[in-house]
């Protein structure tokens, strides 16, 4: 029991957001899939992240965040470290001329609209990543060519001294799916630096992107979107498919006919399900055509036991 009395010490150092204990992990990841969760943390703002810091660095406690769980591989026996969640009370967009200000629990999406009601341009080709703001740039997420991280000036960060300091684009180290930023530390907020644009350009631009992601992506059956990094030239999606495990199973789990670089869940599968079928394409992929996949999604929690 590693979070052994923390949700009381935070609530009693005055924390104000919300907690969740013993939260089924299925409920929350857009796979669908996942145990419990001993203990979800909501602050509300900084002080309570402070609290919340402070008291896990009081207790040696490892935190994660957590953002809208669109990247992430949660362990059928669920997560023992406490989750923070910056989703509600970080989700204020501040706009300075072509400059914003978004707030880490930010929803891509949401900031998107506003991109589009305030005609501003450079984030359409991320419509239709289904994550936050504080995801999206800690995985530095991308599509089409384009990064986050391409029109970030500048973060927001805390650390699990709770220290806050900014930190310049330059020194984040964006790279592909992926910061240098230590796992505890926090993205609060991102300045965003976009050019002026017409409205209506921008959303049908955003929508012919979001044409593009319905037909070439199984957005209709849960998943955590790619599983695998492109290795240099050529798409993970495209080997597992040349290697011919497009449309494997593992129980309710299968590698989707429509796009190979995505797992998709038809119901019940199971971590040690995707689990199975990672390991099938990687071996595969290494026998027949030399190359090692390498993970882009996320696994957390407790490991599993073999089967
Ligand atoms: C249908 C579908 C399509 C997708 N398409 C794409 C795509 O085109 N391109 C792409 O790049 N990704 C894609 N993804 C994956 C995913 O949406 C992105 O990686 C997204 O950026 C993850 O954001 P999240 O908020 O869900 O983060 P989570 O999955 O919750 O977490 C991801 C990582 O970010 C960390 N994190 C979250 N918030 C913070 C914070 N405030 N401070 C520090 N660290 C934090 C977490 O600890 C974790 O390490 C897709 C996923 C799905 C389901």
């Amino acid at each position: 029991m590693i979070n052994n009395g923390l949700e009381r010490r935070i609530r009693k150092d005055g924390f104000k957001g919300k907690i969740r204990q013993g939260v089924p992990m299925s409920e929350i990841t857009s796979f669908r899939i996942g145990g419990p969760a001993d203990l979800i943390l909501y602050p509300r703002d900084l002080q309570d992240l402070q609290i919340v810091t402070a008291r896990c660095r009081d207790q040696g406690v490892p935190y994660l965040l957590l953002g809208n769980g669109t990247n992430l591989l949660v362990s059928d026996r669920g997560v023992r470290e406490p989750l923070i969640n910056l989703s509600h009370g970080f989700e204020e967009i501040r706009k300075e001329g072509q400059k914003l200000m978004v707030g880490a629990g930010t929803g891509l999406p949401q900031l998107l609209r506003f991109c589009a009601q305030n005609a501003l341009m450079g984030l359409e080709l991320l419509a239709g990543i289904p994550g936050t703001v504080g995801g999206g740039i800690r995985m530095n997420a991308g599509s089409w060519g384009a990064e986050i991280g391409d029109l970030i000036s500048s973060l927001m960060v805390m650390d699990r001294a709770g220290g806050i300091r900014l930190v310049k684009q330059e020194e984040v180290g964006f790279g592909y799916r992926g910061t240098n930023l230590h796992p505890e530390e926090i993205i609060l907020q991102g300045e965003f630096s976009l050019r002026k644009g017409e409205g209506p350009e921008i959303t049908k631009r955003m929508e012919a992107f979001l044409r593009k992601r319905k037909e070439t992506q199984p957005l209709l059956l849960p998943s955590a979107g790619s599983i695998f990094k492109n290795p240099q030239g050529i798409p993970a999606g495209q080997l597992i498919e040349e290697v011919g495990l497009k449309g494997m199973r593992r129980g309710d789990a299968m590698v989707s006919p429509l796009h190979a670089n995505f797992i998709v869940n038809e119901g019940a599968a199971r971590t040690r399900d995707v689990l199975g079928l990672i390991d099938m394409i990687q071996e595969r992929v290494y026998q027949e055509k030399g190359i090692g996949l390498e993970l882009e999604v996320l696994i957390i929690g407790e490991p599993e036991r073999a089967a």
